[in-house]
C-alpha cells in the first residue's frame, strides 16, 4: 500500500528508470515543489477528468458506455506504453466510481464533480478506501495477501474500495494466484484497477476477469496541441516548432513531454523572447537533424573523413553520440519510407527544408543501400551500447558505413558475379570454373586472376573430345546426358591412374562394378577411341565428391581472403560464407577439348 508514500516519490520512481528523465539533469520532479512555489507541470496538469485525457478518445468512449449502462466490471486492466496516463486514468476511474456529487447525493458518474470529499481526497492521494500498490516494488505473495486482507472490510467512507495495482505484470505467480481467489468472488464493494505496460505477461486467468482498456500511444499532433495550450496557460512563449520537437521527444508519453516542457519553461524564463527549436534541441541534447542528414550524406558518399569531422564537431558541441546514431537510424527509416511512399516526406511535423532534403536523398539511394545501412546502424547501436567508449564505437560504425557504401549491395554483387565481371578489378571472388583441374593440383583460388569470360564461340571445335582428366570425363558425361554415369563417377570412383586412353581406379565400398564397363563404352562412343578402363587394388585418390567437399571448405577460406569478401565479412561481423556457388555455365555447355578449362570444379552442384 502506497498511501503512506508521497505522490512525488512515486512520480520519481516512475520516471527514474527512464532514459529521457536521466538525460535531463537538473529536472527532479520531487525537489522543485518542495523547494518553493513552482508546481511541476506533470502534477499541475494531471488530468482530473476523462475529458482531460489527451488522445484517449476510444477508451473514454468505451468507459462512458460502461458507466452509462451500469455494467461495471469488478476489475479493470489498463494497458499502454509508459507515460500514456494509466495511473492517472486509474485514479479518474476511482473518482468516477466514488463521486457523490457536489450535493452528496450523486451516483457513479463518468464526469466526477471534483469538489466532493471523495473526489478531492482521491485527487490528493489521501483517500483511505483507494489503495495503490506498485507491483514493481512489491511482487511477493505476502504483499498481495496484506493488500487483500482488507478486501472483506467495507469501505470507510467511499462507495467502493478501490485497489489500484500498478505494473501488475510484475507480480509473482503465487501473488497472482492469491489475487485470483479474490477476483473470482469479489465482494460487492470492491473494485480492482490494474495497470500494466506488458499485458502479455498478465496471466489469462486474471485478464479474463477484467474489463480491458487500451490506452493509445499519444500522437505527436495531440501532444503538440496540448503542450501549446499548457505553455500558453503558463505564459511561456515557445515557438511552434519547439513545441513540436518536445512532442516528438516525448515519444507518446504525456508525462515525459510535460517534464521536458517544464524544463524548457524554467530554462527559457531566464532569456527574453520566444524559445526556439534550437534552444530546445540544445536542452535535450538532440543532434540537429540537418547534421544527421550531413552525416548520412557523407557516409553514403563514402567520405569517412568528412563523416568523422561532422561527428567530432557535434560531439564537441555536446551531442550524445548514441543519439547521433539513433538519429541516423531514424532518418534511414524515414528515407526508406519515402522510397516506398513519397508522400511520407511531407509527414506532419517535418520542416519543409527537411522533407526536401529527404526526398532528394531517398531518390538518390537504392533500397538495398538503405536496407543495409539500417541493418548496420541497428547492429551499431547494440555495439555502441556495449562499447567502453561510445564515441569511438560510433566512429567505427560511421567508417564502416562509409566504407561499405562503395561496395556493391548484395544484389549488385550477385548481378556482377553472375555477369562474370568483376566490380573492382581482380577483387571478385575466384570463379572456380576457370581453374585447371589436375588431380591433386593447385587449389582453385590460386588461378583466380584468370579471366572468367566464356570461351568465344569459335573455340568450340567439331573434333571429338579428348578428356585429359577424370574431371573432364565427368564433365563429358554430364554434357552428353549420362547423369547416372556422372553421379557414379563423382561418388564412387577413386582414381589411381589417368592418361588419355587408360584409366585405373578403385571403387568406394558397395559401388556397382558395372561402372567399369559403362565408362569404357561411354568413352569409346564419345571419343572414338578405345579406352582401357580397369579396377586397381590400390586405394586411389579421394572421389570427386570428397574432393569437392574439401575444396569447398578450402574455397571458402580462399574466398574469405579476397578483398571484396574480406571487407564484407569485416563489415558484417558474424557473417559467414554459406555456399560457394559454382559459376561458369560454359563448362557445362561447351566441353572444349583444346584447353584445360572445365572439370570437376565446374560441376554445378545438384
Ligand atoms: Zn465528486
Amino acid at each position: 500500500m502506497t498511501d503512506d508514500a508521497s505522490p512525488d516519490t512515486r512520480e520519481e520512481t516512475e520516471g527514474g528508470t527512464d532514459g529521457l528523465t536521466a538525460a535531463l539533469p537538473g529536472l527532479d520532479l520531487g525537489d522543485e515543489e518542495a523547494a518553493g512555489r513552482y508546481q511541476v507541470l506533470a502534477r499541475k496538469y494531471r488530468p482530473s477528468g476523462f475529458s482531460d485525457l489527451v488522445g484517449q478518445e476510444a477508451m473514454v468512449r468505451t468507459l462512458t458506455n460502461a458507466f452509462a449502462s451500469g455494467r461495471l466490471a469488478h476489475a479493470f486492466v489498463l494497458t499502454g506504453v509508459r507515460g500514456v496516463g494509466k495511473t492517472t486514468t486509474a485514479r479518474i476511474i476511482a473518482r468516477a466510481l466514488n463521486c457523490v456529487g457536489p450535493d452528496g447525493t450523486g451516483g457513479p458518474t463518468i464526469e466526477p464533480c471534483g469538489v466532493c470529499e471523495n473526489c478531492r481526497a482521491i485527487a490528493e492521494d489521501r483517500h483511505v478506501d483507494v489503495l495503490e500498490m506498485d507491483a514493481a516494488s512489491r511482487t511477493g505473495v505476502d504483499d498481495i495477501r496484506e493488500l487483500i486482507e482488507g478486501v472483506r472490510y467495507r469501505p470507510v467512507s467511499a462507495r467502493y474500495k478501490v485497489y489500484i495495482i500498478d505494473e501488475v505484470h510484475m507480480l509473482s505467480r503465487n501473488a497472482f494466484n492469491a489475487l485470483l481467489k479474490t477476483l473470482e468472488e469479489p465482494p460487492e464493494h470492491v473494485k480492482f484497477i490494474f495497470a500494466t505496460t506488458e499485458i502479455r505477461k498478465v496471466p489469462i486467468t486474471v485478464l479474463s476477469r477484467c474489463q480491458r482498456f487500451d490506452l493509445r500511444r499519444i500522437g505527436a499532433e495531440n501532444l503538440s496541441a496540448d503542450f501549446a495550450r499548457i505553455a500558453a496557460t503558463e505564459g511561456a512563449a515557445i515557438s511552434d516548432r519547439a513545441i513540436r520537437l518536445i512532442a516528438r521527444a516525448a515519444d507518446g508519453s504525456h508525462r515525459d513531454g510535460l517534464s521536458i516542457l517544464d524544463q524548457v519553461i524554467t530554462t527559457g524564463a531566464a532569456c527574453d523572447g520566444e524559445i526556439s527549436e534550437d534552444q530546445v534541441r540544445d536542452m535535450l541534447g538532440l543532434a540537429d537533424r540537418t547534421r544527421g542528414f550531413d552525416l548520412l550524406e557523407a557516409v553514403f558518399a563514402g567520405d569517412a573523413v568528412r563523416a568523422l569531422d561532422i561527428l567530432e564537431d557535434d560531439y564537441r558541441n555536446g551531442a550524445d553520440p548514441m543519439q547521433v546514431l539513433q538519429d541516423l537510424l531514424e532518418i534511414t527509416h524515414w528515407l526508406t519510407r519515402i522510397k516506398l511512399v513519397p508522400a511520407a516526406a511531407e509527414a506532419a511535423g517535418v520542416p519543409e527544408a527537411e522533407s526536401e532534403r529527404g526526398s532528394d536523398l531517398a531518390g538518390r539511394l537504392g533500397m538495398g543501400a538503405l536496407a543495409r545501412a539500417w541493418q548496420m546502424l541497428l547492429k551499431g547501436v547494440k555495439e555502441a551500447q556495449g562499447a567502453p567508449s561510445v564515441v569511438q564505437a560510433v566512429e567505427m560504425i560511421l567508417i564502416r558505413l562509409a566504407y561499405v557504401s562503395e561496395l556493391p549491395t548484395p544484389e549488385e554483387a550477385l548481378k556482377t558475379l553472375d555477369g562474370g565481371g568483376s566490380p573492382r578489378g581482380s577483387s571478385a571472388p575466384p570463379a572456380p570454373a576457370a581453374s585447371a583441374p589436375r588431380p591433386g593440383g593447385a587449389p582453385v583460388g590460386a588461378v583466380a586472376a584468370e579471366p572468367v569470360a566464356a570461351p568465344p564461340p569459335e573455340a568450340v571445335s567439331d573434333a571429338r573430345p579428348h578428356p585429359t582428366s577424370l574431371a573432364e570425363v565427368i564433365a563429358l558425361a554430364e554434357t552428353r546426358g549420362e547423369p547416372v554415369l556422372k553421379v557414379q563417377l563423382i561418388n564412387n570412383v577413386r582414381l589411381v591412374h589417368f592418361e588419355p586412353g587408360r584409366i585405373e581406379f578403385s571403387l568406394e565400398d558397395g559401388a556397382p562394378q558395372e561402372i567399369v564397363g559403362n565408362l569404357a563404352r561411354f568413352l569409346r562412343a564419345e571419343t572414338g577411341e578405345r579406352w582401357m578402363v580397369s579396377l586397381s587394388n590400390q586405394s586411389g585418390e579421394q572421389t570427386a565428391a570428397q574432393k569437392a567437399d574439401a575444396e569447398t571448405a578450402e574455397e571458402k577460406a580462399v574466398i574469405a581472403e579476397t578483398p571484396l569478401v574480406k571487407s564484407i565479412l569485416e563489415t558484417f561481423p558474424g557473417a559467414t560464407i554459406e555456399t560457394v556457388r559454382r559459376l561458369g555455365p560454359e563448362t557445362a555447355e561447351q566441353p572444349d577439348d583444346d584447353g584445360p578449362a572445365g572439370g570437376n570444379e565446374g560441376e554445378p552442384p545438384e
